[in-house]
């Protein structure tokens, strides 16, 4: 038991909420450079006064250790907010563009400015993080947001409402807390963007909707990432990062790598190696460390266990139904049929394929929607240039795992079935943005050939647009 209820919101809290929030867009408060660059301020301050709350809110939902929910949870947003408070002005500039010859004398600009209301549904993986990290976006390019954070996490929804509540007003940011009848509620509303992070089947009920008032999405969905792992990688190295990113959040990280695809020569070594990486990381007994998460609920635990029968458990594999925890489990799939191999995994079960050629790994990936995420191991600089430039996914690392998410450098998002669009740093920033595109012409002459009258426009024309 949670101790906490999440109450669906009516239809009539829902209108009132967007219409608060239409209204505070409509007086243009969120539009000045110097309001937009207060608000992220403000929510860093939220955020570090706010941080014991917050881990003990991810301790009770997700039994998260303190390490890995200030570096997933908070320590990536105040970077990322800092980042973004450095880049703003220049983000927000308009942009001259270049003038063509058939236009000389105007000059071009592309103008960014803000949707307007925004939506931002999170899911309950990483449940701090994937609320504000768009709502960054949609502060710095001066939109007002309804976050919807997910009821599967209880305690961290709540506390996220009650921080906003009493830090900001709810024209300008709102945590609606509620579940799928809330985010119905919020699907039927004129809004100006949704960005909906979570699972494909709801990105598809979100686009859907969307599509009905033609509102602009961002979909940040899953699937199954693959990890591949050459015969000439370090074995050693590989294990444990491959053993980092599987095993954070208990498995329950969208890009997290879901199968594994080592060549047949290493195999043994590296079953070894990784067998070595999760003893060192939580000890002989993981389901005793302070270190590792449990499963978010019953229905995802009781999920994650009946892949245990879909093969040959090779390591690990135990689990306690009080905890709601299971043990990091290696696993030979019985076949590429099973759950295990078709359905997205989301917990600590790795199902560990072999392979003797790259073509047989690059033709499985190809006929799998696209993930989101992949890794490779490898020394080899044309066996990395022959996954990168001909399989097709969100993104991903050579030689590392989950570490492409935290750099505000890269743009993070999905491609096919994994998503549409990105966001982080910059991308952010132009996903909460309509880019404007205005010609400013010049009234010192007028080009005569354009207009109906002229003589010998058709002619002009010809030569120019050519
Ligand atoms: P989910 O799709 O079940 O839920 C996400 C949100 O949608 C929640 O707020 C929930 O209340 C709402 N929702 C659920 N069912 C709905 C319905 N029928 N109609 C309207 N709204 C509904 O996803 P989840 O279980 O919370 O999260 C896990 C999934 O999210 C995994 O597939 C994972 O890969 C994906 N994910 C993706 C990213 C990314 O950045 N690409 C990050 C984290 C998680």
């Amino acid at each position: 038991m949670t101790g906490i209820t999440i109450r669906e919101k009516t239809q009539e809290q829902v209108n009132e909420a967007v219409k608060l929030q239409r209204n505070y867009f409509a007086s243009g408060k969120t539009r000045p450079l110097e309001a937009r660059k207060a608000s992220l301020n403000k929510l860093a301050d939220v955020l570090r006064k706010n941080e014991s709350k917050i881990l003990k809110a991810l301790h009770d939902d997700l039994n998260k250790s303190e390490r890995e929910a200030y570096t997933t949870e908070i320590g990536i947003l105040l970077e990322e907010i800092s980042f973004t408070l450095k880049n703003l002005d220049s983000w927000a500039k308009p942009k001259k563009v270049k003038t063509a010859v058939t236009h000389i004398g105007s000059k071009g600009y592309r103008i960014p400015e803000p949707y307007g209301v925004s939506l931002i549904i999170a899911p309950w993986n990483y449940p701090i993080q994937l609320a504000i990290s768009p709502l960054i976006g949609a502060f710095a390019a001066g939109n007002t947001a309804i976050v919807k954070p997910s009821e599967l996490t209880p305690h961290t929804s709540r506390m996220l409402s009650e921080m906003f509540e009493g830090s900001f007003d709810s024209g300008l940011v709102y945590v609606m807390e509620g579940g799928i009848e809330t985010n119905q509620h919020l699907l039927d509303q004129e809004l100006d963007y949704i960005f909906f992070t979570g699972s494909v089947p709801v990105g598809k009920i979100v686009m859907e909707a969307a599509s009905k008032r033609l509102i602009p999405v961002t979909l940040e969905l899953g699937g199954k990432s693959p990890c591949i792992v050459h015969e000439d990688a370090d074995m050693a190295l590989a294990a444990k990062r491959i053993a980092f990113g599987k095993l954070a959040n208990a498995g329950q990280t969208c890009i997290a790598p879901d199968y594994l695809f080592v060549h047949r020569s290493a195999e043994e070594k590296f079953i070894e190696e990784f067998k070595k990486a999760v003893h060192e990381f939580y000890g002989e007994e993981p389901l005793k460390s302070d270190q590792f998460g449990k499963i978010v609920n019953e229905r995802h635990y009781n999920r994650l266990k009946s892949y245990l029968s879909d093969g040959e458990v090779i390591f690990g594999g135990g689990f306690d139904d009080q905890s709601l925890q299971i043990q990091p489990a290696l696993l030979r799939p019985e076949s590429m049929g099973v759950p295990v191999m078709t359905e997205e995994i989301f917990g600590p079960i790795f199902p560990v394929l072999t392979y003797d050629r790259l073509d047989e790994v690059k033709s499985f990936v190809a006929s799998r929607p696209k993930p989101l995420a992949l890794y490779l191991f490898t020394a080899d600089r044309e066996v990395e240039k022959d996954i990168t430039e001909n399989l097709s996914y969100g993104g991903g690392c050579i030689n590392d795992t989950l570490m492409h998410i935290a750099t505000p450098h890269l743009p993070f998002g999905g491609v096919g079935e994994s998503g549409i669009g990105s966001y982080h740093g910059e991308s952010s920033f132009s996903t909460f943005s309509h880019y404007k595109s205005v010609l400013k012409q010049t009234n010192l002459f007028d080009f005569s050939f354009k207009y109906p009258n002229s003589k010998n426009g058709l002619k002009i024309l010809r030569r120019l647009l050519k």
